[in-house]
């Protein structure tokens, strides 16, 4: 592998399309030809509420957001939604539904459950996280005020590849891994949230999709910065907001525009995810627990069938270039993110490396 051809599989912050981090530097010293870094443009002033209200319209228009839908740009990153979710939409004392699909969901249901009552309606602990479950298992709470999912499960390796249907009871989903990888169903959600850090930019920055109606039902005590009705009246500028984060994330939203949308994206993410699961379900050397039809597109988990040589792939990867294997500390083993921008050729490389190294070492 030549040195200009490294390819970054890190579960996040992610790798970034490189057009565009190109355009960043191209423009670092004068963005919009303002004589101006972004980083120095004043939020509330006409240059940078220019660059906001285009990122945000071009969100929409990508992920068709309905009108009644507000896109709210904050800060905290999605760990921070774990406790704020709850205060925004739920008095003290309310219960709430949650899926307990794995070490996200885990998170999720350990914060929430300082600010609402937690019914874990259904849990793949059983299956060690294996898979996600059939939604005929499902126990919701018919008092729950919203039920909660995590569409990708980063650590895991599994994703639903189906919309649940929870009635008139708000579908609230953690995105941050698997955000604008594939044409979504606005709205049959109530509150959408993701970290930036994977598909579309810089850490610190997440973005809230939320239904309108509700928007009125935070906690009094709820910190003005991060009560989404106040955030979302003030156009995001109840305080300084992550000026040059949305600016990146604006210039994701185009690249993915040019890429031909969330459709193309989602093609281009099934055929990266295809060949590579195929290959380790072909190889013998390689296993990946999660069974087949709840596979994540997004973070391919797999296990090298001898442990013991796990270090060996991995700094044998990365000195070819193959960046940032290494599993997650609470799974261990091998884990590929396949995020929006690494290129087809990077997971033919990975392939590739992959079959020669098992040909060493079977
Ligand atoms: N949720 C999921 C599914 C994640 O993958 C992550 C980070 O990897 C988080 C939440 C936490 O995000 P943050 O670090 O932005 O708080």
């Amino acid at each position: 592998t030549s040195p200009d051809a490294v390819y970054n599989f890190a579960a996040g912050p992610g790798m970034m399309p490189h057009e565009v981090l190109l355009q960043v530097r191209e423009e670092l010293l004068d963005g919009q030809r303002s004589g101006m870094s972004v980083m120095e443009m004043p939020f509330a002033g006409e240059a940078f509420q220019a660059i906001q209200q285009q990122a945000q319209q071009d969100l929409r228009e990508l992920l068709g957001v309905p009108a009644d839908y507000r896109i709210l740009f904050l800060q905290g990153g999605a760990s921070a939604q774990f406790a704020l979710l709850p205060m925004n939409l739920l008095p003290a004392g309310a219960k709430a539904d949650y899926l307990d699909t794995g070490h996200w969901s885990r998170k999720a249901i350990a914060e929430g459950g300082r600010y609402v009552r937690i019914n874990v309606a259904a849990s793949g602990e059983a299956h060690g996280y294996r898979r996600i479950p059939a939604q005929t298992d499902w126990r919701l709470d018919p008092e729950a005020g919203y039920c909660h999912i995590t569409s990708n499960e980063t650590a895991d390796g599994l994703a639903y590849h189906w919309l649940p249907n929870t009635g008139m009871v708000p579908l609230v989903a953690d995105m941050t891994s698997d955000f604008l990888s594939r044409p979504l169903a606005v709205e049959r959600f109530g509150v959408i949230y993701a970290g930036a850090q994977k598909n579309i930019g810089p850490a610190g920055l997440t973005i809230i999709i939320i239904r309108d109606d509700l928007l009125r039902r935070a906690r009094p005590e709820t910190p003005s910065v991060f009560n989404y009705r106040v955030q979302a009246e003030s156009n995001g500028r109840v305080n300084t907001p992550l000026t040059h984060a949305i600016y990146i994330a604006g210039l994701v939203f185009r690249w993915l525009k040019r890429q031909g949308g969330l459709s193309a994206m989602a093609e281009r993410n099934r055929r990266k995810s295809a060949r590579l699961y195929d290959a380790i379900d072909g190889s013998g050397f390689y296993a990946c627990h999660p069974r087949a039809m709840d596979r994540s597109p997004m973070n391919a988990c797999f296990h090298l069938a001898d442990d013991a040589l796990t270090g060996k792939f991995l700094q044998s990867a990365s000195a070819q270039g193959l960046l940032n294997l290494q599993g997650h500390p609470a799974t261990g083993g091998v884990r590929a993110s396949l995020y929006n921008a690494m290129p087809e050729a990077g997971v033919d490389a990975l392939i590739a490396f992959m079959q020669a190294f098992a040909l060493r070492h079977a």
